[in-house]
């Protein structure tokens, strides 16, 4: 049985960090490195020792600290085999299906390519927690920059066959925005317009919004409901195929 802890802090503009600390063996990841110094501050707040990074993509708000973690914790970096250009600082290169043990629990690599084609998120399996970076959001999904609607309905798909109350930890803060863009494509949604209550009144009072789970984004992410016949009525594409709802929406997301 797992014994992991999980410490989840915002930093730069809208993103999150997370430290994973396994009690047994003194292990600490941080999933990606936003921010140098949040994640120092993140370490010193909770008494952990910085011992890997997960990196799940090459952008520049979830790599940037890792340098200077690095320098000063030697810590073992892993990051996706697609994107080892990109990130210099990769001990480890994993790829789509591969697992490795992290104290004691074991981390399975889910390739989700569509925000970029590398993209990476880490699954936790014995915790049933998945870090999904800029993949799957709270009501939302990343922008598709290196991939097209098919490839990235396919990411979410995958990530869909996780068990429902798998917990989501996601890059950013994205979720009130989300969430007012997701009513106006399912606006009978009743677990939809019940989760935006709670989601509007965390913000009030600045909490995170996350974790969330798979199950609560199956029944209200819309960029996860392709195949719900109200959405696919209320956009007019009654008889489109999944990939192209889903694209449908995320291009009117891009222009919202
Ligand atoms: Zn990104
Ligand atoms: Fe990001």
């Amino acid at each position: 049985m797992a014994n992991l802890q999980f410490y989840q802090f915002p930093c730069r503009d809208d993103n999150y960090g997370v430290l994973v600390h396994d009690s047994q063996s003194g292990l600490c990841a941080s999933i990606d490195a936003p921010d140098e110094g949040a994640v120092l501050a993140a370490l010193d707040e909770t008494g952990w020792q910085l011992s890997h990074i997960l990196v799940t993509h090459w952008h520049f708000d979830h790599v940037e600290g890792i340098p200077g973690l690095k320098a000063r914790f030697q810590c073992h970096v892993v990051g996706s085999a697609h994107e080892a250009e990109k990130i210099k600082e990769l001990d480890k290169t994993v790829g789509d299906g591969d697992e490795f043990q992290f104290g004691s629990d074991r981390v399975r690599v889910i390739s989700t390519p569509g925000h970029t084609l590398g993209m990476l998120n880490f699954y936790f399996v014995d915790s049933k927690t998945l870090f999904t970076g800029d993949t799957l959001f709270a009501l939302g999904c990343g922008r598709i920059f290196e991939g097209d609607g098919a490839m990235m309905w396919n990411s979410m798909q995958k990530l869909a066959e996780l068990p429902r109350e798998t917990a989501v930890y996601c890059g950013h803060e994205y979720t009130l925005a989300n969430g007012r863009f997701a009513l106006g494509v399912d606006p009978e949604n009743g677990k939809l317009q019940a989760r935006m209550e709670v989601i509007e009144a965390l913000r009030k009072a600045d909490k995170p919004t996350l974790p969330t789970t798979i199950g609560e984004e199956l029944d209200t992410n819309p960029f996860m409901r392709a195949g719900n016949r109200a959405i696919r009525e209320n956009l007019g594409m009654a008889d489109a195929s999944d990939e192209d709802v889903f694209t449908e929406i995320r291009a009117r997301k891009d222009s919202s």
